[in-house]
C-alpha cells in the first residue's frame, strides 16, 4: 500500500470510529435486545452514552503480595494454589465456598458467599489469583468475597477493575465486558478538540482518555484523563449555550427602558431605609441593563436577608415608567403574598399598579387580573407558578423577575420569558454559584453580588446540640418569649417526634448497638417534595411542645397540608405575636420575614444540607435584637456533629455552600432537574473551577472567530455539540 492510500484508509477508519459513537447500543456485540433495555434504564442508549458511562469507583488490585507479607486491612492480589476447597451451608440458603489457598510463604482462607458454582469450577491443586481485602479472623488471614480468577486465564493479572453503576442482571462484570467491546469500536476516533486547544490546555486525546477512564493501568493515569473529559463537557455545553443565546437574540426587538422616571423616584422616596452600597451597585446594574436596547440577563446573588427584593422593585418601577409591563415570579404562595404586600405598599406610593396572582386567587379576581394584564392597565403582576398558565397573557411584557431562581426549572423560566417579545430578565438567588457556571447555565449574564446584610447591628449565634441537650434550645426559646420575641421550631420532613426518638434512642443504647441509621440528606426543591406524610409527626411534635415545654404560649403549626388561607392566617398571627412558637415542617414556608422572631430551633438538623440550614437560619436575626439558632442533631456521632459545626464557625453562605458542595455530587448542584446539564457527568464545580474558567474563555474565543462553527478545523467540534445536545434546543433558556 502506498503512503497516500494508507493515510486515506486511516482517515476512513477514524471517521467510522467516530460515527460508531452514535450507533444504538444494540449494535455492540454482546448487547442483546434485553440488555439494551436494561442499559436504557441507566440512560444509556447509544455507544456514546456507553463510553461516557464512567465507573463509579475502581478496585485497585495492582498491589501483589504473598500470604505472609500481605498487610492486614490492605487490599491486594495474591497468587496461590488451592490446597482444599469446601462447600458449606450454615443455613439452607447460604452456601459458602471456602478455599484454603497456599503460596510459598503460607496460607490464607478465602470465603465466597452465595457462589456455590465455584465448587464446580475450582479444584484442589488449581492455581488462582485472588484479590480483595485482607482480614484476620480465627487465627487466619482471610479474604471474604474477593475477586477470584484461575491463574491460567488470560485476564488473571494484577490490575485495576472499574465498577460501573449497574442494574439487576446488568452486572458490573457484564458492563465491563460491553465497555471493552465499545471502546474497541470507537478506538481511533477523531478528536473534536482542535490540536491547538489541546496543546494550550495540556489535554490528552479523547480516545485514550476514554479508555483510561474505564480501564486505567494505574490510578495515577486517571487525573489526566478526567481533566480532558471534564474540559470537553464544559466546552461543549458552553458552546451550545452561547450558540443558543445568539439564536434567541436574532430578530428580537428589545426595549430600552426609561430608568429615571417619576415613579422610580417616588419609589426611592418611599423606601423606609437607605440602601447599602452593594444594593445601590446592584440596583444601578439592573437599571443599566434595562436601559440598554438589548436583551439583558442580570443575576443578583446574595445570601438570605441581604435585601434582594428591593432591587427588583426598582426595575419594576422603571418598567412602569416606560409604560410596559413586568412580572415577579416567586416559588411559593407565602413568598408571593409577602412580596405582594411589602412591594405593594411601595408601589402604591409610587403610582405603580400591581396585582397578586396565585393558585388560590378566586375565580372572579383571577378573571379580572388577567383582563387587566392583557389590556395593559396592570403594570406589575406578582405571583407563583400560576403566572405560567397559558391564559396569563401580557399586553407588553418587557421585564421578568424570578425570585429564588434556583427553584425553577429551565422550562419554567423559558415559559415565563416567552410571555414577552424580548423581555429583560432579573434573577434573584441565594445559591452561590461561581460566575462561570452561572454564565454556562444562562448564556450571557451580568452579575451582582451582595455580601453584607443591611442589619449589621443584630448578631446571630449558632449552636449545634446533640439531641440529648436540646433542652438548652427550648430554654433559649422560653427566654426569648419572656422578652416578647418569638421562636421557630423546624421539624424535618420525614420523621418521628422527639419523644419517639428518645424512646428509640434508649432502646438502641440499651442494646449497645453501634450502627447509626443512615439518614440521607434531604434535598428540597419544590413544594411537591413535602409529602403529607410528615404532617402527623409535626402535629405530634407541636402537641408535645405545647403540653410539655411551652405551656404559657400558643404553639402554632405550619405544614404543607394546610390551605393557602390557613397558612396565611397562621403566618399573620405569628407575625402579630399571637403565636409565640411556630412549628413548621417545611423550609420553604418559613421563607418569610418576621423580624421579631429571634430563636430558631431545627430538629434533626443533620437531615438537611448545610446550605439549607444556612438559608433557614437567615429567617431570624432580621430585626434589631440578637438572634439564637440551635441545630439539634438526631445523631450522636462525630461526623454529623462535625459537619454541622461548620455552621457554628461560618456565617458566609458562599463558604458554607462550597463546603456543602464539596460533599455532594455535581448533579445536585446544577439544578438537577434541568435539562442540558445532564451532559455534565464529571464536572465538580468546586474542584474544577479553573477548568470552568478555561473552557468558558475558549468557547468565547472559538465563537468570536467562527460564530457558526463552520471552519474545517471546527467541523468535528460542531458535530459533537450537535450530537450531544440533540433535542435540547429551546429547552435551555435564560
Ligand atoms: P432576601 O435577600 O433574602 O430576599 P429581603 O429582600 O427579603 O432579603 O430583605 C430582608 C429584610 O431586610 C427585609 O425585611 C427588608 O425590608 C430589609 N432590608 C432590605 N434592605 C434594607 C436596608 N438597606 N436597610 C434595612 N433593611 C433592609
Ligand atoms: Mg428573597
Amino acid at each position: 500500500m502506498t503512503a497516500a492510500k494508507a493515510s486515506v484508509a486511516l482517515a476512513d477508519s477514524r471517521i467510522s470510529a467516530t460515527l460508531a459513537l452514535d450507533e444504538p447500543i444494540a449494535r455492540v456485540a454482546g448487547v442483546s435486545a434485553a440488555r439494551a433495555k436494561l442499559f436504557g434504564k441507566l440512560g444509556v442508549t447509544t455507544v456514546r452514552d456507553l463510553v461516557m458511562h464512567f465507573p463509579r469507583r475502581y478496585m485497585d488490585l495492582t498491589a501483589v503480595a504473598t500470604a505472609a507479607s500481605a498487610p492486614i486491612g490492605s487490599t491486594c492480589t495474591i497468587f496461590g494454589r488451592v490446597h482444599e476447597i469446601k462447600l458449606k451451608r450454615p443455613r439452607y440458603n447460604l452456601p459458602i465456598v471456602e478455599i484454603a489457598l497456599v503460596d510459598a510463604t503460607g496460607m490464607i482462607v478465602v470465603s465466597a458467599f452465595r457462589q456455590p458454582w465455584l465448587k464446580e469450577k475450582i479444584k484442589a491443586g488449581d492455581a488462582l489469583m485472588v484479590a480483595g481485602r485482607i482480614e484476620f479472623n480465627y487465627g487466619f488471614k482471610r479474604m471474604t468475597n474477593p475477586h477470584i480468577e484461575l491463574a491460567e486465564s488470560k485476564s488473571a493479572q494484577p490490575r485495576i477493575i472499574p465498577v460501573h453503576s449497574a442494574t439487576g442482571k446488568l452486572t458490573p462484570a457484564v458492563i465491563r465486558m460491553v465497555e471493552e467491546v465499545a471502546l474497541d469500536a470507537v478506538a481511533g476516533l477523531l478528536d473534536p478538540l482542535p490540536l491547538a486547544l489541546r496543546a494550550k490546555r495540556d489535554l490528552c486525546a479523547r480516545g485514550p482518555a476514554l479508555r483510561t477512564m474505564h480501564f486505567p493501568e494505574s490510578m495515577a493515569e486517571l487525573p489526566c484523563a478526567r481533566k480532558r473529559l471534564v474540559y470537553e463537557e464544559l466546552l461543549f455545553l458552553q458552546l451550545f449555550m452561547m450558540q443558543e443565546s445568539q439564536l434567541r437574540a436574532q430578530g428580537a426587538c428589545p426595549r430600552a427602558h426609561v430608568v429615571d422616571g417619576a415613579k422610580l423616584r417616588l419609589l426611592e422616596g418611599a423606601l423606609p431605609f437607605t440602601l447599602t452600597s452593594e444594593q445601590v451597585a446592584a440596583k444601578d446594574a439592573v437599571l443599566a441593563s434595562l436601559a440598554a436596547p438589548k436583551i439583558a440577563n442580570h443575576m443578583v446573588l446574595g445570601d438570605v436577608g441581604t435585601g434582594k427584593t428591593v432591587i427588583a422593585a426598582f426595575g419594576l418601577a422603571a418598567v412602569a415608567d416606560t409604560g410596559s409591563q413586568g412580572v415577579l415570579l416567586a416559588p411559593t404562595e407565602v413568598l408571593a403574598r409577602q412580596h405582594g404586600s411589602t412591594l405593594g405598599k411601595l408601589f402604591d406610593q409610587a403610582g405603580v399598579s400591581h396585582a397578586l396572582l396565585t393558585g388560590s386567587t378566586s375565580k372572579q379576581d383571577r378573571a379580572d387580573i388577567l383582563a387587566r394584564f392583557a389590556d395593559g392597565t396592570l403594570d406589575v403582576l406578582i405571583g407563583t407558578h400560576a403566572l405560567l398558565e397559558d391564559d396569563v397573557r401580557a399586553h407588553d411584557l418587557t421585564f421578568v423577575v424570578i425570585d429564588e431562581q434556583q427553584r425553577f426549572g429551565v422550562n419554567q423560566r423559558a415559559k415565563m420569558l416567552a410571555k414577552g417579545a424580548a423581555p429583560d430578565a432579573l434573577y434573584l438567588t441565594a445559591t452561590p454559584i461561581p460566575r462561570t457556571l452561572a454564565l454556562t447555565l444562562f448564556g450571557d449574564l451580568t452579575l451582582s453580588y451582595i455580601k453584607e446584610r443591611p442589619h449589621a447591628g443584630a448578631g446571630r449565634r449558632t449552636t449545634v446540640l446533640p439531641h440529648g441537650q436540646r433542652g438548652r434550645a427550648y430554654d433559649a426559646a422560653k427566654r426569648a418569649l419572656e422578652e416578647g420575641h418569638q421562636a421557630f421550631v423546624v421539624c424535618p420532613l420525614i420523621g418521628v417526634s422527639t419523644e419517639e426518638r428518645d424512646e428509640a434512642a434508649s432502646k438502641r443504647d440499651g442494646h449497645g448497638e453501634s450502627g447509626e441509621a443512615y439518614h440521607p440528606v434531604v434535598a428540597i426543591e419544590d413544594d411537591d417534595d413535602f409529602a403529607l406524610g410528615d404532617v402527623a409527626a409535626a402535629e405530634r411534635q407541636a402537641a408535645f411542645l405545647q403540653q410539655k415545654v411551652f405551656v404559657d404560649t400558643e404553639v402554632g403549626l405550619l405544614h404543607g397540608g394546610l390551605t393557602a388561607d390557613e397558612k396565611a392566617d397562621v403566618m399573620r398571627r405569628f407575625a402579630a405575636g399571637e403565636i409565640g412558637v411556630l412549628v413548621a415542617t417545611t423550609v420553604i414556608e418559613v421563607g418569610v420575614d418576621v423580624p421579631s422572631a429571634t430563636v430558631m430551633i431545627v430538629e434533626d438538623a443533620d437531615r438537611f444540607g448545610l446550605s439549607q440550614l444556612h438559608q433557614l437560619r437567615g429567617r431570624v436575626g432580621r430585626g434589631e435584637a440578637d438572634a439564637e439558632v440551635y441545630f439539634v442533631s438526631a445523631s450522636q456521632k462525630e461526623p454529623a456533629l462535625k459537619r454541622l459545626a461548620v455552621l457554628e464557625r461560618s456565617d458566609d453562605g458562599f463558604e458554607i455552600a462550597e463546603y456543602d458542595l464539596s460533599l455532594r455530587r455535581e448533579g445536585d448542584i446544577l439544578g438537577n432537574r434541568q435539562s442540558g446539564t445532564s451532559a455534565l457527568k464529571l464536572v465538580n464545580i468546586v474542584r474544577d473551577r479553573a477548568l470552568i474558567e478555561a473552557a468558558h474563555e475558549d468557547a468565547e474565543a472559538i465563537l468570536a472567530a467562527d460564530p457558526a462553527l463552520e471552519l474545517p478545523d471546527h467541523a468535528a467540534l460542531a458535530r459533537e455539540v450537535r450530537m450531544i445536545y440533540k433535542g435540547e434546543h429551546a429547552k435551555i433558556g435564560g
